[in-house]
């Protein structure tokens, strides 16, 4: 029995196949479903139906009248859809091509991925560059360039070089793997934590002391 829904691991509007469904009362069901797309499991509650007497049993799928069901009502899926993980005080458009990453990760859109990632560390050197000493070149040079200038920690241009090198990944034959990506988005991740919100929130208490101590 196929039905559609937006799966809960890949998030694509798919076909799924309905493997078993234990009605709940006469008009709730629970339901396994596999998604055709990513071929994993998920499980959905699904409302109202119209289960009479005969329907029922062990059986349900294939007695239940489908034709009937106009439309299935899903709700409840688990597991839970993956969400975008939020990185406060980041610049807007450095947010929204990090929101890009997490989003195409989520739908395991792994090359789209790790570009995203690569334009938010391009548009944080942009942001942070206040005295254009890295505006030109590759960004492997607008990395070293900005390191110079601003004196950056080792670790921190390791983080950049990381986010970059996977984001080259785009102009290789082979899509970067899931591992990979999921490691440029860590990389991506505890860099943004680090040259934003860190000092964001580092701001915010040493505003909060001054108030105590006035
Ligand atoms: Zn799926």
């Amino acid at each position: 029995m196929e039905i559609k829904f937006v799966c809960p691991n890949c998030r694509v509007l798919q076909g799924g196949n309905l493997r078993s469904l234990v009605p709940f009362d006469e008009s709730q069901a629970t339901a396994f479903v596999t998604c055709n797309y990513c071929n994993r499991g998920a499980v959905i509650f699904v409302v109202n139906l119209k289960i009479r007497k005969e329907h029922a049993g062990s059986d349900l799928i294939s007695n239940f009248p489908w034709q009937e069901a106009q439309q299935l009502d899903l709700r409840n899926v688990h597991p839970l859809p993956p969400r975008p993980r939020e990185v406060p005080n980041l610049p807007e458009n450095v947010r929204r091509a990090y929101l890009d990453g997490e989003e195409h990760l989520a739908t395991r859109h792994y090359r789209s991925a790790v570009a995203a990632y690569r334009t938010s560390l391009e548009r944080s050197l942009r942001n942070l560059d206040t005295e254009d000493a890295a505006s030109k070149g590759t960004l492997f040079k607008k990395i070293e360039a900005f390191a110079k200038k601003y004196s950056i920690p080792e670790a921190l241009i390791q983080l950049m070089h990381s986010v970059r090198d996977f984001g080259n990944d785009i102009h290789e034959d082979v899509d970067p793997t899931e591992d990979e990506a999921k490691l440029a988005a860590e990389c991506a991740t505890l860099l943004l934590i680090y040259i934003f919100d860190l000092p964001a929130r580092v701001e915010a208490v040493k505003a909060r002391k001054q108030r105590v101590v006035e």
